[in-house]
């Protein structure tokens, strides 16, 4: 009961939330805006290579309209909240190609991966129709260094035929579909992220992914570190058990999102009311070490947000020498003997927090 009253708060806030923002975007920015994109040295499957990212404006995630969207998810306030023809979708898209073509040594590298961002489902049509789609996808098989192409997509758009005409289009490449899992705990995934997908819906779509054949299409799982209303140790203990449950379904790759507190989410409100704090790093780091000890498969930690304010923190002395070791780790795959030995004297406060966070009983981080 208590978590269904919580449940229809998560709606109402972010339905109200999203509706403000409709009205303030009268301001009418242009939609390059809200495009961006950048390119940096990344963990392939098979090396270390070069990965492409490009971030597209949409009318918006469909989710977050319908229902208000995931308690921790900003996108929809960085969307223009505008109908957006195929035409200006095409243009912003060969606009951002062409700047990373110029200004990267794209050529020079031997393995490229393509990751695209449309704050939603890149195969809902109505958030970027398929026109569109095909014109992308078309481009990226000009280029034989590409090697994977990455979209997101809710379940509910990922189909048999429109996955096997896509990747028909780049039939030498792996298309990879990144699915916000989030967590393996269908309870908090739904009553707490708010993210509308149950674990049938998720395995029906990984089985569906993974029934082609006659192309290299590959399911992704993105995992959130410590959604709201857990506390610091379960939220690692989840975050490793989904670790297992995405193999055990099929998942060939995973990717940790740890929280940051994203301005106008129902986080940061319980952030502001001191209700919330975003995980340790030594969170991150514990959740590192077992899912790469114990569970086969390629995983990544992302690292953004690490040593802000409203991100992943442990101490000013450890954040970025942290943060560093964590990308290391990611780039070769492995626990580093410098991460496995790292050590800084606010361990103690994280140990404690994990003792003591079960007594009181809180989803923030006591601070002494
Ligand atoms: S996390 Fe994804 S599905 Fe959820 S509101 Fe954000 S863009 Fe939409
Ligand atoms: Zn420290």
């Amino acid at each position: 009961m208590q978590v269904q009253l919580i449940n229809r708060k998560i709606r109402e806030h972010s339905i109200e939330r999203i509706k403000s923002k409709r009205e303030a975007k009268k301001d009418k920015k242009p939609l390059d805006f809200y495009a961006a994109s950048w390119a940096n040295e990344d963990r392939l499957y098979d090396c270390v290579g070069y990965t492409i990212f490009i971030v597209l404006p949409t009318s918006g995630c469909q989710w977050a309209k319908d229902s208000g969207g995931c308690t921790m998810c900003s996108y929809i306030a960085d969307s223009p909240l505008v109908d957006i023809g195929c035409d200006d979708l095409i243009r912003i898209f060969d606009d951002q190609w062409d700047k990373q073509l110029s200004k990267t040594d794209f050529g020079g590298h031997e393995s490229v991966a393509v990751k695209l961002f449309v704050s939603g489902s890149f195969l809902n049509e109505n958030e970027v129709p398929l026109k569109v789609q095909e014109h992308i996808f078309n481009k990226f098989n000009k280029y034989d260094n590409i090697k994977e192409v990455i979209v997101e997509s809710k379940p509910e758009y990922i189909n048999s035929n429109s996955l096997k005409h896509l990747a028909s289009l780049i039939p030498d490449k792996i298309l990879e579909l990144g699915i916000g899992l989030e967590t393996s705990n269908e309870q908090t995934r739904l009553n707490k992220i708010n993210k509308g997908i149950t674990n049938k819906s998720f395995e029906d779509c990984v089985k569906t992914i993974n029934d082609i054949t006659e192309y290299d299409v590959r399911a992704k799982a993105y995992l959130l570190v410590k959604p709201i209303l857990l506390s610091e140790r379960d939220a690692i203990a989840e975050s490793i058990e989904s670790a297992r449950y995405a193999k055990k379904v099929g998942v060939k790759r995973i990717a940790y999102c740890p929280a940051t507190v994203h301005a106008g989410t129902l986080m940061d409100n319980l952030w502001k009311k001191g209700s919330y704090n975003p995980p340790w790093i030594w969170s991150c780091v514990e959740i590192i070490k077992e899912v790469r000890r114990n569970v086969d498969i390629p995983m990544i930690m992302d690292t953004a947000g690490f040593g802000t304010r409203r991100g992943p923190f442990n101490c000013k002395k450890c954040n970025s020498k942290l943060k560093n070791l964590i990308i290391e780790s990611n780039l070769k795959q492995e626990i580093t003997p410098e991460l496995e030995e790292f050590s800084c004297e606010c361990k103690d406060k994280w140990l404690a927090d994990l003792e003591f966070s079960d007594i009181l009983n809180t989803t923030t981080n006591p601070k002494n």
